[in-house]
């Protein structure tokens, strides 16, 4: 079906697939991608095919399972109608049903959400993936489904869908091809959170049917739970990493710093994505040296799932949001630290600072902060010294969605780089209204089956557009060297993986990374060169 015949209605459509995208109604890249051309989208395996529900638009990334019968289908829409109905109901979802009613109930339908959606921009204006495409699918079925007489008035209340299996396993699909990065909501003239709603359908597949992408809940949250790492790294495991990390840093600086481990009564507790261990550990290493030589009093945690701030449970279900957040309020409130600092991570940021105010009660109510603004004191206050020349060359800003947008730290960051970056430029736009780098909500580790293409192409295609725009033709050229400022661990990995995509570091030379590695690459008491531009990994 052609991409603007299809309604809202054909969501139940008994056809092997809704959508398909287009490749070549695709928006044009800028300078010097006005010739890129997308490669064609693999085929998922026929034995995925055959086994799981691909049917929305192509792509897998959440394995909804194919009823062999009809019973069995039959059961798939009863168990998504009393999930629903345990959503809209005050005793089984105390956390969010007040901004889910205002949300499902205001909309006017004026679409100012659709223009202000990358997913819907960047897919060339696809239905499918038009923020209401989604929001209203779930209230036509409430209205038909759920109301008294509904299905009687169906024909006048506009709530012309079938609820059958195709509609539900499209529905559950249609949840992962939104980002929750809440650029929608910042936008609707109502105060209706589109991001929200996505978020609820994800909850009502994970807590009522047990369906979860694998990366997030099997490979995220109990792996998290069981080895103490959502990475699968293990207490013992880490404290050998630190000591890799240790060696690494001397080599890098001369310098000799001890990383502090379970120090009781700490000033800070800093919680880090464990990402960075095994990813990234020269970030880990730089909050080391700027708060050592900064003379703060800190400590990381060796108890389970205390040195790894990841909390998928944010993106897709309410009961493992909270088994992880208890953990960190408990390793926290057990260390006696007078606070948390989280360090460079999106979700963590909203996960332990924001939606852990529900959780985080009483005596572990610890006080908690983002580490841009711990980072901003120490800068802005010139509690270290750092001579600025050192970073002279073009850097850029990428504000992670729930940092920015979702807790609004945005000026700590910024006073920073205005200190230390005499070549600081910001993308455009930024801030609260900045895009997400296409692998929010979980999709920045969801590399299996042919997701990975589509995260690419249509999730990150603002992003690496808004990151082209931020430099001028002479600095794009790879002579220049040149820095996009990413304190966020997911948004690092997506922004990683969209410059392989693009085959940017060739093409361009862009090297990504966080905000302290700038820190210490300028600080005077630190050999120069913290920054290895040619170990781009
Ligand atoms: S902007 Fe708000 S009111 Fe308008 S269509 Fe979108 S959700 Fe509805
Ligand atoms: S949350 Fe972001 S990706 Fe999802 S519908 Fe809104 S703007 Fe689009």
């Amino acid at each position: 079906m052609k991409n603007n015949d299809i309604r809202i209605k054909n969501i139940s459509d008994k056809k092997d697939q809704l959508y398909e995208v287009d490749l070549d109604n695709l928006p044009e890249l800028p300078y010097p991608y006005h010739d890129w051309e997308d490669p064609p989208v693999e085929e998922i395996q026929e034995s995925k095919r055959e086994k799981y529900d691909s049917s929305l638009d192509g792509f897998l990334n959440l394995q909804v399972k194919k009823p062999k019968t009809d019973e069995e289908k039959e059961k798939y829409v009863a168990g998504f109608l009393t999930g629903l109905k345990r959503l809209l109901t005050k005793e089984e979802n105390w956390t969010f049903l007040k901004p889910f009613m205002l949300s499902l109930d205001n909309c006017v339908k004026c679409n100012t959400c659709s223009e202000a959606c990358p997913i819907f921009e960047s897919s060339g204006r696809a239905e499918v993936y038009r923020p209401l495409f989604r929001s209203d699918t779930l209230r036509r079925i409430i209205r038909k489904y759920l109301k008294p007489g509904g299905k009687l008035t169906a024909k006048f209340t506009g709530a012309d869908i079938d609820l059958n299996w195709e509609t539900v396993a499209r529905l559950a699909q249609l949840s992962y091809r939104c980002t929750l990065c809440r650029r929608c909501a910042q936008t609707c003239p109502m105060g209706v959170d589109n991001g929200l709603i996505t978020r609820e359908i994800r909850k009502l597949f994970s807590m009522e049917l047990g369906i979860s992408p694998q990366e997030l809940h099997g490979d995220g949250t109990l792996k998290q739970l069981s080895t103490g790492s959502s990475t699968g790294i293990t207490p013992p495991a880490l404290m050998d990493l630190m000591e890799f990390a240790e060696e690494d840093l001397k080599d890098r600086t001369g310098l000799d710093i001890k990383i502090p481990f379970d120090k009781p009564g700490a000033d800070i507790l800093l919680i880090h994505n464990a990402g960075e261990f095994l990813s990234w550990p020269e970030n880990l290493e730089a909050f080391a040296i700027l708060f050592e030589i900064a003379g703060l009093n800190w400590t990381l945690s060796s108890e389970m799932v205390g040195y790894d701030s990841v909390n998928y449970g944010l993106f897709y279900d309410d009961a493992q949001y909270a088994r992880v957040t208890i953990k960190h309020a408990e390793v926290a409130k057990k260390l006696g630290v007078k606070k948390v600092v989280v360090g460079e991570c999106g979700h963590a940021h909203k996960a332990i600072m924001a939606i852990g105010d529900r959780i985080w009660m009483g005596e572990s109510n610890i006080p908690r902060e983002s580490g841009m603004v711990t980072m901003e004191d120490l800068i802005v206050n010139e509690k270290v010294m750092f001579d600025p020349e050192r970073n002279d060359f073009p850097v850029t800003l990428h504000d992670p969605c729930n940092m920015a947008r979702s807790m609004g730290i945005i000026k700590p960051q910024r006073e920073i780089l205005k200190k230390i970056c005499p070549q600081f430029r910001e993308m455009t736009p930024h801030g609260v209204h900045n895009y997400c780098c296409g692998g929010g909500s979980g999709f920045a580790i969801m590399q299996s089956n042919n997701f990975p293409a589509w995260k690419y192409m249509i999730s990150g295609r603002k992003k690496f557009a808004q990151i082209l725009n931020a430099f001028t033709k002479d600095e794009l050229d790879p002579s220049v060297n040149k820095y996009i400022c990413a304190p966020c661990s997911n948004c690092k990995g997506q922004i990683r993986d969209l410059l392989n995509y693009y085959d940017a570091y060739e093409r361009c030379r862009f090297l990504y990374g966080g905000l302290v590695e700038l820190i210490i690459n300028a600080m005077v008491d630190v050999r120069e060169g913290f920054i290895e531009w040619d170990d781009f990994h």
